[in-house]
């Protein structure tokens, strides 16, 4: 698109004009969606060189190529392939890059189904798996092993957000064969660029901020040059590949991430500020805030913050969180985030985290900031945290 006299577009403007083809589509704005497996070929020859951009529904049609030409720009690598989910994402990015006997290193903060695969599909196929606290930085270098292929980074992590030292990860692994992949879910690559910071795949769950609207599941997986045969190949062994119409829901939602980020950082920030200064909560796990132990490594390796972090109370009786919880008016309780609704889940790191312990007993709640009013925001938290606090004895 750009000719080599003119600057680089901005990531805004690929989001609004990459991955459509006005031209080929009878002057349609947006990339129809492409339902179909069986694409026909005009004679043998074109079927038996396989000269025409697509052969088979689920290895490729106008819909998916949308999203994978887009992602790709959008992260600097050089190709991206789709998935029904954002696990199924993570799984074929640890897939492509680990074979039997070979070990792997996962941060302890990763996304707990993350760890469930790991655990009982990867060590099953043989792979040692192992854990690292995501504060390690340059420490990762004594953990290494000769057999070590993969470390699996998820900055920040998306239940107490630390922020991992990338390029000390990547320094640390040197010129060695070992794959750094990025769940880059949280910040979506407006605001962190893991491949331009030493990673090698950046995987997302599509589901959260690029479909942004709660409305179906998604997962991306992007690889640099070095990656890319084997991500291309596995994808393809395993069969994956995502709908077309979640790829018309996912293609659409990109068209928006721009100003949908910035106002969800603006939001989220402007909540997190009010709970740190409210008298029951005793901190707020946001990186972005000052008083975050990670926030100088945010601010030189990120451009903004994301819609979700998390919060602390005072540990109290399980009714105390059921009365916070269950007359929230505006939040809704539920999994997943990145829609326009504003969510609250009780976060319990009992069952997903090994190699570092939490250090302290306290109740942490996870929020995901919509677009609500933000005063009809601080209103519905503001009652909750009074129930919260009746409710302690
Ligand atoms: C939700 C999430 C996933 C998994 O995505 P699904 O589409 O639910 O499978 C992975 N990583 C992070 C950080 C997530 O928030």
């Amino acid at each position: 698109m750009a000719s080599s006299k003119k600057p680089p577009l901005s990531n805004e403007t690929l989001l609004t004009h990459l991955g459509r083809w006005p031209d080929e589509q009878h002057g349609l704005i947006n990339t129809p969606v492409s339902r179909g497996s069986t694409i026909l070929f005009p004679n043998l020859k074109s079927l038996q060189d396989l000269s025409q951009p697509y052969s088979y529904g689920r290895t490729g049609n106008p819909s998916s190529r949308s999203v994978e030409e887009l992602v790709t720009a959008l992260e600097g690598g050089t190709g991206t392939r789709l998935a029904p989910s954002g696990l199924a994402a993570l799984s074929c990015a640890l897939m492509s890059t680990l074979s039997s006997g070979d070990d792997v290193l996962v941060t302890d903060s990763a996304y707990e189904p993350t760890r469930k695969f790991c655990d009982n599909y990867l060590t099953r196929m043989g792979v040692s798996v192992r854990y690292y606290g995501p504060r390690i930085g340059t420490g990762i270098s004594q953990l290494l092993k000769e057999n070590t292929k993969a470390i699996l980074v998820e900055s920040p992590g998306s239940l107490t957000f630390e922020i991992q030292d990338l390029p000390a990860i990547s320094a640390a692994r040197g010129q060695s064969d070992i794959a750094i992949i990025v769940d880059n879910t949280w910040a979506t690559p407006l605001f962190y660029r893991p491949l331009e910071l030493g990673a090698d795949i950046t995987v997302h769950a599509g589901t959260k901020m690029f479909v942004g609207h709660s409305d179906t599941s998604f997962g991306t997986i992007t690889a640099n040059e070095k990656y890319w045969p084997q991500l291309h190949a596995t994808h393809y062994q395993l069969g994956l590949c995502a709908a077309p119409d979640d790829c018309f829901l996912a293609a659409r939602g990109l068209r928006t991430l721009a100003i949908r980020m910035d106002e969800h950082q603006a939001r989220a920030l402007e909540i997190a500020r009010w709970l740190e200064a409210h008298n029951l909560v005793t901190r707020v796990l946001h990186p972005a805030l000052p008083t975050h132990p990670d926030n100088a490594l945010f601010r030189r390796d990120f451009a903004g913050s994301g819609s979700l972090f998390s919060f602390a109370l005072p540990r109290a009786p399980q009714a105390a969180l059921a009365a916070l919880f269950d007359d929230m008016e505006l939040f809704g309780i539920g999994y997943s985030w990145g829609g326009y609704e504003s969510l609250i889940l009780p976060v319990d790191l009992s069952q997903n985290r090994t190699v570092t312990t939490p250090e302290r007993d306290e109740q942490i709640i996870r929020l995901h900031i919509g677009f609500e009013d933000i005063d009809d925001l601080k209103n519905d938290l503001s009652a909750g945290l009074e129930r919260y606090r009746s409710a302690m004895g």
